[in-house]
């Protein structure tokens, strides 16, 4: 029998355990151990059955007990103790505060908010609406916000399906399932208008009425996050699927919840500043370019809107690139947002999203005009860098390639100019590390959430070998504990009988060294590289006195066949009688499962195709559990790794043969566990204690635990990003007349840049044999046609020549004019002193010069000697 209406019944809590309402309504528990404790006492097996989730909690448990909750003191007490934890958390001044009042006072510019967009947000297990790297660093990023006290507000959508949830099928090929999410019993709450409705935000479409969303609200620590919703009443059931699931459906389905994301994300800021007061964004950061059309939205605000200042188009460019910060994440050029122009413009033409905003200009800002760009398309990613005077990759590695894979937006400047600079991610550490971990460090004094982070990881210095190893031991047998469960739930899935599955309560050892292999399947992630040599493989995990086992885990995009197959490949080696109490696959690998995974694991495995890993953050997890990191030289790896914190599998990156590549790659791998890893691992003293081991466990602790943390990011972020954002967005808005002025500025430089010409380069004062310490003396002869020597920067570059000529890292001089000439033509000179030895080699040019630009290439105008 099927209901014909469902709804959900809040529960009422008797008035002594208000406060329970209140720490449950705000996501703070999902990395407050102490508060999951409260939640636990309410009914420890209820806590268990719901899979920790405390909204589920509420909702299930008797009257009777919460009746019996109201009257226990010592419950009320432990309650009470949370709560005013809680409000303190919230209301306290934190490092941004303290750091933005006294910068404030030096004339910072401290931005009062930021607007963080992303389509995916993983931030606890029970609030399903991510599919893997990318939202978790989302959710990371805003928890490490509230940590910090940083003004940020996160803008995405709400997902009736989230993502999917992966099972296998007898023969391991994954299966797909989308339960329904009811907001109901999601820790999260409707935004409503102080007249109580609830408050929408609409789009216009094209051929169609309005779409309209709702937004709900999680509350993440002290930052808001805003989630849009188009499951409303009124809505068409197509406008209804727009927020049906995460990365699924069609080419314009994926349009549709972009431009919800982008439009509607503003619209919903808008909305929600009203309502609480408050203040509005100065930054506004969007993760990846799929809400690239927020920048459209607000050039519409500032033109055509009836209530805004309606500046011009250019003019209301500059004032949103201002404003803008683009972080890219992917080198794959694959994993880019590219739309059909024609779908384009069907949704910004004539009565589409943004009115006003002419449609042309629109195509413009993604088209890929340049040398093997295709003119059909229109790319995100290019609107991303156009929208954003700010942009940046995810780890120094990345940032180099995405310099050279956008080059073509600057095609008249080095790669090593391109405008995107790089931030390396990090990690949320109360979300990721162990309990037992935290505990350790503890016990030598250390705080947690102390501002002295090094103290903290260097805490554990003093802990005994004996202690950190038991501890090490806990925490692989919990994992093992939540592994046999797993697997023997995946295999009733699959159709065993429970009489098949005697071997499970023997699959893995508690004290055999675990590798861990945790992520996302696409094809560049490789999971099955280590099957390249199945006997090999089979080898190392039956070895008689060095045995490794193997906790794997990963699912495919719906779509990608290629990765479910792979998926299947590996499940069948696991499957087999004799090695299948040593290596499993676990399917549905999200945040519940890989809380446990990473402490519980020795060493954790990264073997992606150079350089197609961005970043990588699973191993910085591993990492703060004292795992060791056993990684290609990609993403953030390739940065720290330091010789001693781990290993590093040689990539055969110049080889072109993509299987012997990964032959190569592959054997490196398997030597490396043969002869390293299990050596040293095994490698015990009488205690039974691997000493050396240890020591590079708490190397890797003290070595990458303050690098790899999410606040680390986070105060990156707003040093070298928000901040010049908002100083150069305050300079623009204030009256509007600095960005009418910079629009004209820009205007005009474009169009005299035709005369600016370097005629003639005189030098002196290095002979024909210098030695260092001699100063060569530049005169550059330069005409600049319309323009003013103030409108320019003539620059001496310089540096060691390569072989061909080309400058090797090189320093650039400013020159000064030194003389006048008739019709626009002037001399700028300066000098150099050569401070090394070697071939040096300079050039000069001319670049656009005005205070309120990021970079010399941010025209894409040069002028060289001819
Ligand atoms: C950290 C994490 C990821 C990202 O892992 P990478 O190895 O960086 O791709 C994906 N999914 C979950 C559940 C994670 O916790």
């Amino acid at each position: 029998m099927r209901a014909i209406r469902r709804f959900t019944v809040r529960p009422v809590l008797p008035e002594p355990l208000a406060p329970l309402g209140e720490l449950v309504d705000n996501l703070r528990w999902s990395w407050h151990p102490e508060t999951q404790d409260v939640f636990a006492a309410v009914d420890p097996d209820l806590w268990a059955a719901t899979g920790h989730d405390p909204v589920r909690l509420l909702g299930a448990v008797s009257r009777a007990r919460l009746d019996e909750l109201a009257g226990d003191e010592a419950f009320l007490a432990r309650l009470g103790a949370s709560h005013a934890d809680l409000a303190s958390y919230l209301g306290g001044e934190r490092w941004y505060q303290r750091a933005a009042a006294t910068g404030a006072a030096a004339g910072e510019a401290w931005p009062a908010s930021i607007a963080y967009f992303s389509p995916e947000f993983g931030i606890t297990a029970v609030l399903p609406q991510y599919s893997g790297g990318l939202g978790i660093l989302a959710g990371d990023h805003l928890k490490a916000a509230s940590d910090l006290g940083a003004p940020i507000i996160g803008v995405g959508l709400l997902y009736r399906h989230g993502y999917f949830k992966q099972s296998l099928s007898r023969e391991g090929w994954q299966q797909e399932t989308y339960p329904l999410l009811d907001p109901d019993e999601l820790p999260i709450s409707l935004l409503r208008e102080p007249s109580g409705e609830r408050a929408t935000i609409s789009i216009a479409m094209p051929g169609g009425p309005d779409l309209v969303a709702r937004i709900w609200v999680a509350s993440v620590g002290r930052v808001p996050l805003l989630m849009l919703d188009t499951d409303v009443e009124g809505n068409p059931q197509a406008y209804v699927d727009v927020t049906d699931r995460l990365y699924g459906g069609t080419t314009e389905h994926r349009l549709r919840q972009e431009l919800l994301l982008g439009v509607g994300g503003v619209k919903a800021l808008r909305v929600y500043c009203r309502i609480t007061g408050h203040p509005a964004p100065e930054v506004f950061h969007t993760n990846e370019g799929h809400a690239g059309f927020l920048g459209l939205e607000r050039v519409r605000e500032l033109t055509a809107d009836p209530t805004g200042p309606g500046l011009d188009l250019d003019t209301a460019l500059e004032v949103g690139r201002a404003s803008t910060v683009f972080t890219t994440h992917t080198p794959v050029p694959a994993g880019i947002d590219r739309f059909p122009r024609t779908l384009v413009e069907q949704y910004f033409g004539e009565g589409g999203a943004v009115p006003g905003v002419p449609v042309e200009r629109v195509l413009a800002l993604g088209a890929e005009d340049y040398e093997g760009g295709d003119p059909g398309v229109f790319n995100m990613a290019v609107m991303g860098f156009r929208l954003a005077q700010r942009a940046n990759g995810v780890s120094l590695l990345h940032g180099e390639v995405s310099r050279g894979m956008f080059n073509g937006l600057w095609p008249a400047f080095d790669e090593a100019e391109v405008p995107i600079t790089s931030i390396t991610n990090g990690v949320h550490a109360p979300t990721w590390v162990a309990r037992d971990v935290f505990d350790l460090a503890a016990g030598q004094g250390a705080a947690k959430d102390g501002d002295d982070v090094d103290a903290f990881w260097q805490a554990v210095d003093a802990v005994p070998a004996s202690e950190v190893w038991a501890a090490k031991r806990r925490m692989r047998e919990a994992l093992v504990l939540e592994a046999r469960t797993r697997l023997r739930r995946s295999w009733a899935r699959r159709g065993a009988a429970e009489a098949e599955l005697g071997w499970v309560d023997d699959a893995l050892d508690p004290d055999v060294l675990t590798i861990g292999f945790a992520r996302r399947v696409p094809s560049y992630k490789r999971l099955t590289l280590m099957l390249r040599d199945p006997e090999r493989l089979r080898a190392l995990l039956l070895h008689p006195d060095r045995p490794v086992q193997l906790v794997i885990a990963g699912k495919s995009h719906p779509a990608d066949d290629g990765g479910k197959r792979l998926i299947q490949e590996l499940v069948r080696f696991a499957d087999a009688a004799d090695v299948r109490h040593r290596i499993v696959f676990l399917p549905n690998y999200d945040i519940a499962m890989a809380q446990p995974l990473y402490p519980g694991c020795d060493v954790w495995l990264n073997n992606p195709l150079r350089p197609y890993e961005a970043c990588g953050t699973s191993g910085m997890k591993a990492a703060l559990n004292g795992g060791l990191n056993l990684s290609i030289l990609d993403g953030w790896w390739d940065e720290w790794f330091d010789g001693e914190n781990g290993w590093a599998i040689p990539s055969a990156d110049g080889v072109e043969d993509p299987d012997r590549r990964d032959d190569l790659e592959a054997t490196a791998l398997y030597d490396l566990i043969e002869t390293q890893v299990a050596p040293r691992f095994y490698d015990v003293d009488a205690d039974g204690v691997p000493t050396r081991w240890v020591e590079m466990l708490r190397h890797t602790l003290k070595s990458l635990g303050p690098k790899v943390l999410a606040t680390r990011m986070v105060r990156d972020y707003v040093r070298r990003l928000y901040m010049p954002a908002t100083e150069v967005a305050r300079a623009l808005n204030a009256d509007y007349a600095g960005a009418v002025s910079l629009a004209q500025w820009k205007g005009r430089v474009r169009t005299g840049w035709g005369g600016v010409r370097v005629e003639h380069v005189e030098s002196s004062g290095v002979g024909d044999a210098p030695e260092v310490g001699a100063v060569l003396s530049v005169r550059a002869f330069v005409a600049l046609g319309s323009l003013a020597p103030d409108d320019v920067s003539v620059q001496l570059v310089h540096g060691r020549a390569g072989a061909d000529d080309s400058l090797r890292q090189p320093v650039v001089t400013t020159l000064s004019v030194s003389e006048t000439y008739e019709g626009g033509r002037f001399c700028f000179a300066g000098s150099v002193t050569l401070d090394a030895a070697g071939p040096f080699g300079y050039t000069v040019r001319v670049v656009p010069h005005h205070d309120l630009l990021a970079s010399d290439a941010e025209l894409g105008v040069v002028a060289y000697p001819a």
